[in-house]
């Protein structure tokens, strides 16, 4: 199908709209090209750059407000190096995954390692949540905060389950974006290309006293834990402000410019009214539209960070996304195995709640054109 050429008054100011890696703010580039190229190509055992990790936990530590006895932790290798360190070090026998989607099911699968007893997987028809259930013999409750692939968010709530069983979540897409109470978490972990608008490559992870405790319970217990894959070592690396072995100079510093934007603004409360605000929009079009519907059924599931809307067969969202990209709006295909006529749009907060607004004329604009 033919392209749709968007008029110029119809365009977003910025088209990156995709789901990670995202929108990275042109300040964050701009302050990186200035006073961070001096850090570029300089050792991260020196203080320079273990200062640079050092106001990224602090800023964090402000953004996610922790309580005392909270402390951030970082490591290299992402959000999906993390699922696997956990099955190594935070997973004592026997896990609770909620699956909303693929990356649920990811760490699902990791918490299927062979020294452990096989998880409880808890499994959601795609578009919806399930909750976690209290089970004798856990020690690890898991699900995903924000689940990227559907556009399904979950609270973040304590489970009641065996005396020291941990709360851990999967913050990747909502750390910066959604607001909840740390508390009621133990180990909150994400990687910062999402909200946070920096680039891949980093883990990062909130841990209460109570993580601490059993990952330091772990790594003594005798069993095999390689050495990049230790939270042990990453909570002694993360102390004196440095990684296991070299990390992102850019990341770090992109991320450091991230946060001090958020916090400046007002913090994890002014950043959640932003991502509310658009994905408002989004969903309250999609609502009123003859041709599109949330995907997401019910409104308590519906993430305000990732906004994914089916269509129906009289329109094609493929070609509406292709269409889109050669206007440079770009990255609202859905995400690739949920298989649906669908356009999924990121709402982080670096997002401009007026550019969503013009992405929605612009849908609108592209399938009219197309029906001609
Ligand atoms: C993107 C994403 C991941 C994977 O993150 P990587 O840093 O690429 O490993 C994991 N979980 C969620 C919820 C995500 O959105």
């Amino acid at each position: 199908m033919a392209h749709v050429t968007l008029p110029r008054e119809i365009l977003p100011t910025d088209g990156r709209f995709g789901c990670g890696p995202s929108k990275v703010r042109p300040e964050q580039v701009q302050a990186l090209a200035g006073p961070g190229a001096v850090l570029l190509g300089t050792s991260h055992r020196q203080a320079p750059i273990k200062s640079l990790v050092g106001q990224v936990r602090m800023g964090l530590s402000d953004l996610l407000r922790l309580p005392d006895g909270y402390e951030i932790i970082l490591g290299n290798g992402g959000s999906t190096a993390f699922w696997d360190a956990a099955s190594f070090g935070l997973i004592e026998k026997r896990a609770q995954n909620l699956v909303f989607g693929e990356f649920g099911g990811k760490f699902a699968a990791a918490a299927g390692a062979p020294w452990l007893e096989a998880p409880d997987v808890r499994k959601a028809t795609p578009g919806s949540s399930v909750a976690a259930e209290p089970v004798e013999g856990v020690d690890v409750y898991a699900w995903p905060h924000n689940e990227t692939s559907t556009g399904v968010a979950a609270a973040v709530t304590r489970v009641a389950g065996d005396d020291g069983a941990l709360t851990v979540i999967d913050a990747t897409s909502a750390a910066g974006g959604i607001n909840f109470r740390v508390v009621e978490s133990d180990v909150y972990y994400f990687a910062p290309q999402k909200n946070l608008g920096s680039d891949g490559g980093l883990w990062f992870a909130a841990v209460s006293p109570a993580a601490i405790e059993r990952i330091e319970r772990i790594a003594a217990s005798g069993r095999y834990i390689p050495e990049f894959l230790s939270l042990k070592n990453a909570v002694d690396n993360s102390r004196l402000n440095q990684t296991l072995n070299t990390p992102a100079v850019s990341t770090l510093f992109l991320l450091d410019k991230q946060l001090e934007w958020i916090n400046e603004n007002g913090g994890l409360g002014w950043a959640a009214a932003r991502t509310a605000e658009s994905s408002g929009a989004l969903y309250d079009w999609a609502e009123a539209s003859p041709v599109a519907t949330p995907f997401v059924a019910d409104p308590a599931d519906r993430s305000p960070v990732v906004v994914t809307i089916d269509f129906d067969e009289s329109v094609d969202a493929a070609a509406v996304a292709a269409s889109l990209r050669s206007n440079g709006i770009v990255d609202t295909e859905p995400y690739r195995k949920l298989g649906r006529n669908q356009l999924r749009i990121a709402t982080f907060v670096s997002i401009e709640p007026d550019d969503v607004r013009q992405l929605i004329k612009s849908i609108d604009y592209t399938i009219d054109a197309m029906r001609g």
